[in-house]
């Protein structure tokens, strides 16, 4: 729920006009949308970090470790040259 800057009514996360004064909250909006996409994505390094500091902890070798990187970026590279030639098939 957000609150009117101008009327300090509750509105709707989503609504782009106060219902109760008509004030334009788009920015508003967009900028709320913003924040939690920045949110969700630290969240999600968070999480990435936790584990990494949970794998030095445990002496493992996290999944997701530079030979994983590297497949990755091959996949990554064949997919982009594959598009570059029209869908050619492209042995990795
Ligand atoms: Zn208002």
């Amino acid at each position: 729920m957000l609150t009117c800057p101008m009327c300090k009514k509750s509105v709707q996360p989503l609504d782009r006009q106060c219902p109760t004064c008509k004030t334009d909250l788009s920015l508003l909006v967009d900028y709320v949308g913003h924040l939690q996409n920045g949110l969700e994505q630290a969240e999600a390094l968070s999480t990435e970090a936790r584990y990494f500091i949970d794998c030095i902890d445990r002496q493992e070798t996290p999944f997701n470790d530079g030979a994983s990187g590297l497949r990755v970026v091959k996949l990554l590279e064949a997919a982009e040259r594959s598009l570059r030639e029209r869908g050619r098939a492209i042995s990795v």
